[in-house]
C-alpha cells in the first residue's frame, strides 16, 4: 500500500459547485475514502438534504436519525451524530437527514447563522480524541446558507469540474462567492484544488475542456484526472463507495492517486513556504 505522510493538521475541505450533476458527492465521499485507504483519518459531513454522501458512505440517515440538522438548528455537539462507515474504522461521517431541507429557512432567523457550522467544527476538533487529518464538506448546488456554512468552515475549496459541454459555466460565478466569503467571513477561504471528473479519452470535447481548465488554473488543476466509469456510478447503489466496491477500478485508481497527490501538494507547499521563511 502506498505510504504518505499526513501533516498532522486537519484540513478543512469543502467540495463545491453551484452546478448539479457534475460530481460534487461522488468526488466527497471516494476522495474521502481514497484518503482513508492510505491511512488519512476523514470526517465527510453530509451538507446536502439529499444524504447523498451519506448513502454511499454507507450511513443509516432516516429521518429520525441525529443529524447536521440538530447540529445547525439545535447545537448539538457533532460527536452526538458522527458515525462509522463500514468501509473503514478510519472513515465517519457526520450524515445529513431530510430535515436539512427546513434548515436553510430555519437558519435565517438564528443568531450567527453563517457560523454555525464553524463554531460546531471548531468544538468537535478541539474535544475529539483521534482529530481527523481531513474533514470533506459535501455541499448542496446552490449558495444558501448551509453552502455558506460550508465556505465559513472550511480553508480549502475543491471544485469538481465535469469534462463535457459548459463546464466553465458557472465556474466565475463560483470563484466570486469565494471571494465574496473570503472578504466578509473567512479570510482563509482559497480554491486550493481544481478535480476533472467524468473525463472520456475517447472524445476530443473532453480533452479541449480538461486543457482550457489547465490553461487556466494551472496552480491548482490535480494532474490525475477522474475517469467516467460505470463502476463509479454503480457503488452508491449497493451503499458503497468505489474504493470498497471495486477497488482495482479505473475510478478507484484514479481516486486514490488523486488522493496521494491532495496530501502531497500540501506537504511540498508547506515545506516551500517553511524552506523561504527560514532563509528569509
Ligand atoms: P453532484 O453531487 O455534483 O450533484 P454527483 O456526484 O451526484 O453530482 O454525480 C452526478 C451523477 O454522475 C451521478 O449519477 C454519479 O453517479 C455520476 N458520476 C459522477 N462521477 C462519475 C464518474 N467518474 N463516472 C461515471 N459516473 C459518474
Ligand atoms: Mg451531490
Amino acid at each position: 500500500a502506498t505510504t504518505v505522510e499526513l501533516p498532522g493538521v486537519t484540513r478543512v475541505i469543502t467540495v463545491s459547485n453551484q452546478k448539479g450533476g457534475v460530481g460534487k458527492t461522488t468526488t466527497a465521499v471516494n476522495l474521502a475514502a481514497a484518503l482513508a485507504s492510505v491511512g488519512a483519518r476523514v470526517l465527510v459531513i453530509d451538507l446536502d438534504p439529499q444524504g447523498n454522501a451519506s448513502t454511499a458512505l454507507g450511513i443509516p440517515h432516516s429521518a429520525d436519525t441525529p443529524s447536521v440538522y440538530d447540529v445547525l438548528i439545535d447545537e448539538f455537539p457533532i460527536s452526538d451524530i458522527v458515525q462509522t462507515s463500514p468501509e473503514s474504522d478510519l472513515l465517519t461521517c457526520a450524515p445529513s437527514t431530510i430535515h436539512l431541507a427546513g434548515a436553510e429557512i430555519e437558519l435565517v432567523s438564528q443568531v450567527a447563522r453563517e457560523h454555525r457550522l464553524r463554531t460546531a467544527l471548531d468544538d468537535y476538533l478541539a474535544t475529539v480524541d483521534e482529530k481527523p487529518d481531513f474533514v470533506i464538506i459535501d455541499c448542496p448546488p446552490s449558495l444558501g446558507l448551509l453552502t455558506i456554512n460550508a465556505f465559513t468552515a472550511a480553508t480549502e475549496v475543491l471544485i469538481p469540474i465535469q469534462c463535457e459541454y459548459y463546464a466553465l459555466e458557472g465556474l466565475s460565478q463560483l470563484l466570486g462567492n469565494v471571494r465574496m466569503i473570503q472578504k466578509h467571513l473567512n479570510p482563509r477561504l482559497h480554491v486550493s484544488t481544481i478535480m476533472l471528473t467524468m473525463f472520456d479519452a475517447r472524445t476530443r470535447l473532453a480533452q479541449q475542456v480538461a486543457d482550457e481548465v489547465r490553461a487556466h488554473f494551472a496552480e491548482q488543476v490535480l494532474h490525475t484526472v477522474i475517469p467516467r466509469s460505470v463502476r463509479v456510478s454503480e457503488a452508491p447503489s449497493f451503499g458503497q463507495t468505489v474504493i470498497a466496491y471495486d477497488g482495482q477500478s479505473a475510478g478507484a485508481v484514479a481516486y486514490r492517486e488523486a488522493a496521494v497527490e491532495v496530501i502531497q501538494r500540501y506537504n511540498h507547499t508547506h515545506e516551500d513556504a517553511a524552506a523561504s521563511e527560514g532563509g528569509a
